[in-house]
């Protein structure tokens, strides 16, 4: 049996598989929970093959869920999972995310910012509320979020999804409040740019990496393994004493106003 567990949405690519992947290589007891069934079982196969935990390290155990976060009964469904197979739950990552807004005036571009909130907001809170009862039966625990540095800031074009970080940003506030004497901390990461599937279009195009990276003063994407590393610092007992906060991982995007000189 495993000694701690988490629920991890959006699992099966990017930033939730390497957040996964880290966790299960860190013993972790793992519920990975996305709508992409194949996905799940590729990473299930990884994350639990021999040596996946590096030499002498104890693996933790992968157990897929095919589910729509923006549904609440995949809140029930995966908190129940926890608890049968772990019987205890330590961790929520609330990553599953999708971007793809489209021009104020396109036809449907107010069903997709629908489609937006659901997943990235809806799917949030669902998750929230659904973990929290099972955290603090066990004494406590600590739920991280994936936000965007676009919840902090904005571009050009991407109005349904930055409306819908800025709104997780501070859903994880007021949930931090509501859930500190539960001694449950709530916290967020905003990533920048990230090496993943979600922009994968943008990364196929050079000149489009290029003129990014020049904007970033670490000059340069992060990787899916970087970002999980954040979430790792933020869910672990390092972190005790964050609650309520945003960690940006942007390598400096948001630290400046205008061009990097
Ligand atoms: P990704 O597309 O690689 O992974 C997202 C995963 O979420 C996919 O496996 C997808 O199947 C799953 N998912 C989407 N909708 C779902 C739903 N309704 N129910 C269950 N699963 C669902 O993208 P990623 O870049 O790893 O994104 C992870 C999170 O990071 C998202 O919240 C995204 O907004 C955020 N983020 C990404 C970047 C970036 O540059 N990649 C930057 C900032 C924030």
């Amino acid at each position: 049996m495993v000694s701690s567990a988490v629920i991890i949405t959006g699992a099966a690519s990017g930033i939730g598989r390497a957040c996964a992947e880290l966790f299960a290589a860190r013993g972790f007891g793992v519920v990975a929970v996305d709508a992409d069934e194949s996905g799940l079982d590729d990473l299930a196969g990884s994350a639990t093959a021999p040596g996946a935990a590096g030499p002498g390290a104890a693996g933790g155990e992968v157990v897929p869920l095919v589910a729509d976060v923006s549904l609440e009964e995949t809140g029930t469904r995966m908190t129940e999972l926890a608890l049968s197979r772990f019987r205890r739950l330590d961790v929520a990552v609330l990553n599953a995310g999708i971007g793809g807004t489209l021009p104020w005036e396109a036809s449907g571009a107010i069903e997709r910012l629908d489609e937006i909130l659901a997943v990235n907001v809806r799917g949030v809170a669902i998750g929230i509320r659904s973990v929290a009862p099972a955290l603090r039966d066990g004494g406590g625990g600590s739920i991280v979020v994936t936000a965007s540095s676009g919840g902090l800031q904005a571009e050009p074009g991407n109005w349904a999804y930055n409306a819908s970080k800025g709104a997780v940003v501070n859903m994880v506030r007021a949930a931090a409040l509501d859930y500190a004497a539960q001694n449950i901390r709530v916290n967020a990461v905003a990533p920048g740019l990230t090496e993943t599937p979600m922009l994968g279009q943008q990364r196929a195009r050079p000149a489009v990496v290029e003129a990014t990276s020049r904007r970033i003063p670490l000059q340069r994407w992060s990787r899916a393994e970087e970002q999980a590393a954040v979430v790792w610092f933020l869910a672990s007992a390092e972190a005790s004493y964050i609650t309520g906060t945003t960690l940006v991982a942007g390598g400096g995007m948001t630290a400046h106003h205008g061009a990097v000189p």
